[in-house]
């Protein structure tokens, strides 16, 4: 059980474990709880953008995560029907380069198993099965890091529940050795359609390619493993309007779950006292800028940083930490909204919007997340 000097944090998801490392490595005692027993080995990449890579970096992590990572060469944002490239958007080593720290994907169990491993490796902390409930907080600090569906972020009062996007997200991995080459290459792709897109990269040292269908939806159970039924997707993304190449990569995985796809609105004010929200508590957003688990990174080092600025008074940390965090998060929160309405044009909109993609060019697509990609910890 944590003592009166220890930082206890609900919830071993992404952004849990990375607070749990960047606060002990800081020097504090952290206690991680979670209600699950084990993880789930759920079927889905992760992009891991510069802004989180470079803080998984300086926690130590580089070998570890290099044995699982893929670093996509371009992002390629393709049009569903023709299958032509509108726009190559430069990752590799030209946004290692411009950023300072690697674009990468990984299997998100990947990234869980290197994050509880090293902080079952951490003398500073201790890991245990709990829920929330039957925690007695007894530590100096509080950290909600308990995901979408928060019960500490209900009981810090805030209780309206998150709003349904209308999505849901079709999730699956197939081996890469059955796919045409152009569909395993190390590229992270965008094919945009009407009112549906689709997006696949190469996870596990590119042994296995992680494929992402988003449609208009009104299914909303809520979960993470829900199957979901090949025959249905490949009806959906139909021959009338996704090309032969969209739908073989469609056809490859023998099994898919899907996910109802919810965000929630940004959040005034996010603790009180030494207790506060990080990750999706605080700010779950769509995944269609593909940077919630990178925002619960970015809340880790920051949440950290100024933990170690004062120590004895972690209330006030915590208030600096939420002002810090608010704007930026908030943004992201209302551009991954933006993404998900342009993703989701139906008819000539959605043409237009390929046209205008397509006389952009991917080093202007690139640039215009510079503010994302960019981002450093004070
Ligand atoms: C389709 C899809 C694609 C995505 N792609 C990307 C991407 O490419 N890049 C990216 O950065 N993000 C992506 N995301 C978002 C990302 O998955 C989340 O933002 C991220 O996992 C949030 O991490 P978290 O640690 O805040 O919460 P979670 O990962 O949800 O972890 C919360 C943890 O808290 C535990 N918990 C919950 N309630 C309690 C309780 N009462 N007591 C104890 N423990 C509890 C849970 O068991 C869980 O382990 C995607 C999301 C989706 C749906």
């Amino acid at each position: 059980m944590p003592s009166s000097r220890s930082v206890v944090i609900v919830g071993a998801g992404i952004g849990g474990l990375t607070a749990a490392l960047a606060i002990a490595r800081r020097g504090f005692e952290v206690a991680v709880f979670d209600q699950a027993e084990r993880l789930e080995e759920v079927g889905a990449g992760i992009q891991l953008s510069p802004n989180a890579s470079r803080i998984l970096l300086a926690l130590g992590l580089a070998e570890q995560l290099q044995r699982h990572v893929v670093t996509p060469e371009e992002l390629r944002v393709i049009d569903a029907l023709t299958a032509r490239v509108l726009a190559r958007a430069p990752l590799g080593a030209a946004a290692e380069r411009r950023y300072g720290a690697p674009y990468w994907v990984i299997h998100r169990s990947d990234l869980q198993t290197v994050l509880v491993e090293a902080v079952r490796a951490y003398p500073g902390i201790v890991s245990a099965h709990s829920p929330q409930g039957d925690i007695e907080h007894r530590g100096a600090a509080l950290i909600g890091a308990d995901g979408l569906w928060s019960s500490l972020r209900g009981s810090l009062g805030h209780r309206r529940a998150p709003r349904f996007a209308g999505h849901s997200a079709w999730r699956a991995l197939a081996p890469a050795e059955a796919m045409a080459p152009e569909l395993r290459a190390p590229a992270v792709n965008l094919w945009l359609g009407s009112a549906a897109h689709l997006v696949h990269y190469p996870v596990r040292g590119g042994s296995l390619v992680n494929v992402v269908a988003i449609m208009r939806d009104d299914w909303r159970e809520t979960g993470w493993s829900a199957p979901a039924d090949r025959a249905e997707i490949l009806a959906r993304y139909s021959a009338a309007a996704w090309s032969a190449t969209a739908r073989a990569l469609l056809a490859a995985p023998r099994h898919w779950q899907k996910w109802a796809l919810y965000d929630r609105p940004p959040l005034a004010h996010w603790g009180t006292g030494a207790v506060t929200l990080l990750g999706d508590a605080a700010h779950p957003m769509l995944p269609y800028l593909a940077q919630g688990a990178a925002m619960a990174i970015e809340d880790a080092a920051v949440l950290a940083q100024r933990l170690a600025e004062t120590r004895d008074n972690p209330a006030a940390a915590m208030r600096r930490y939420e002002r810090q965090r608010r704007s930026r998060t908030a943004r992201a929160q209302r551009a991954a909204r933006r993404n998900g309405t342009i993703y989701q044009l139906a008819g000539p909109a959605a043409s237009l919007r390929s046209l205008a993609l397509a006389s952009l060019g991917g080093a202007r697509l690139l640039a215009r997340y510079d503010w994302l990609y960019g981002w450093t910890p004070a």
